[in-house]
């Protein structure tokens, strides 16, 4: 009797486990409308938080020491627009805006786009010391054209791949109007003690377009610490009535140190072997471009301490420092930082789907051999006729 007793206890204890974090996992994501989309909240959103550096005596702010990869409005010109944003401004000042209108227009240098993205930016009260926090507004999955089945996909992405604008709006993004060190100017020069806003506004944009994922780890009960999980509730239920998790296009290139990757757990639980990879600080992100620009996988930002609005979802933060030409997307901008180029994040967006690149020189048309000689034979043939013309002005 003693072994069935066990046995019923044991499977009322997985019974109990599983409809525990089935249901908590359910509470938290009550956005879901229509079968096939997502609305993120506020508070899914990714933040951007304001770093300190101790500042460095030996190199001066005033003499040119601007950043990192800064391109500038002249500099711009030069290259090709590939990708169209739309922007709606709201509670933004003449100098942010410029600002942000700076940072979209190297975006759209970057990406080539079939659907116009559209962007909400807003000036907001945020939380202390967060600069910005930005998202996709929703996610979609069975796009067409997708690379991934059953992932879900940013909207701005799955307008690109299935050709349509799905859902409007397809970006939010969000900064801190209580913060009082901005720089607005376009040049990657801020101040000691100063925020570059161009910087924060291109990192936020990376956000929306998919530089993005909602990991989780448990906080309650039994479980208290101990089962991470990632996946969004699709409005599904399995055959027992429990909701189906299921990824975001940027989990499926996640991966600890062993290259075991995120994907291998089945999303429809919490592992306990998922919370050692969000808090173990040996979290990269592998992807076949990012492979390629930078030669090597990306390490991800994953601290000893949880921070749902930072871990996971950033490039870690020690290992590409101020001045690293990767340092757009780690999760603190430092004071006296800038850079205006996502750098090997740019690769991310080409895996997920995008038709990203690297800036496109313009092409200036040369004119061929024949073009010129048909050219020379032109002028030639005008200057003749005005001669004669003359000639015969004065003849009469
Ligand atoms: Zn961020």
């Amino acid at each position: 009797m003693r072994i069935p007793l066990l046995c019923s206890f044991i499977l009322l204890f997985i019974s109990y486990s599983y409809s525990q974090q089935s249901q908590r996992r359910n509470q938290d994501l009550q956005h879901a409308i229509g079968d096939r989309m997502i609305q993120i909240s506020d508070s899914q959103k990714i933040k951007v938080k304001a770093g300190i550096t101790k500042i460095d005596e030996s190199k001066s702010f005033e003499t040119g020491n601007c950043g990192t990869r800064i391109l500038s409005p002249s500099t711009l010109e030069n290259f090709e627009v590939t990708g169209e944003f739309i922007v709606n401004y709201s509670g933004f000042s003449l100098e942010a805006q410029e600002a942000f209108d700076h940072a979209i227009k190297i975006w759209s240098r970057l990406i080539t786009t079939s659907v116009p993205i559209k962007i909400n930016a807003s000036f907001s009260s945020l939380g202390p010391d967060i600069l910005g926090s930005a998202g996709p507004t929703y996610i979609l999955r069975d796009i067409e054209n997708e690379s991934f089945p059953n992932t879900y996909y940013p909207a701005a992405l799955a307008d690109q791949l299935n050709g349509l604008d799905n859902v409007g709006i397809d970006i939010e993004a969000d900064f801190n109007i209580n913060f009082n060190n901005w720089y607005f100017g376009l040049d990657g020069c801020p101040g000691p003690i100063e925020y570059d806003f161009v910087t924060v506004a291109m990192h936020e944009v990376a956000h929306g377009l998919g530089i993005f994922s909602s990991p989780e780890i448990l906080n309650f009960g039994p479980f208290d610490g101990n089962l991470g999980c990632y996946g969004y509730d699709s409005g599904e239920n399995d055959p027992l009535g429990f909701p189906i998790f299921i990824p975001i296009i940027f989990d499926h290139f996640v991966e600890n140190g062993m290259g075991q990757k995120v994907t291998s757990f089945d999303p429809n639980f919490c592992w306990s072997t998922l919370t050692t990879m969000f808090t173990g600080d040996d979290l990269y992100y592998n992807g076949p471009n990012t492979r390629q620009c930078f030669g090597d996988r990306l390490k991800l930002y994953a601290p000893l301490n949880f921070l749902p609005e930072s871990s996971y979802s950033h490039l870690d933060e020690d290992t590409y420092v101020k001045e690293d030409v990767n340092s757009l997307m780690t999760p603190f901008l430092m004071n006296g930082e800038a850079i205006h180029d996502p750098g090997c994040s740019i690769g991310m967006l080409q895996d997920f789907g995008y038709q990203a690149h690297n800036l496109k020189p313009i092409q200036l048309d040369i004119p061929t051999i024949g073009e010129w000689a048909t050219l020379i034979l032109i002028i030639l043939l005008l200057t003749i006729s005005v001669n004669i013309l003359k000639i015969n002005i004065v003849s009469a």
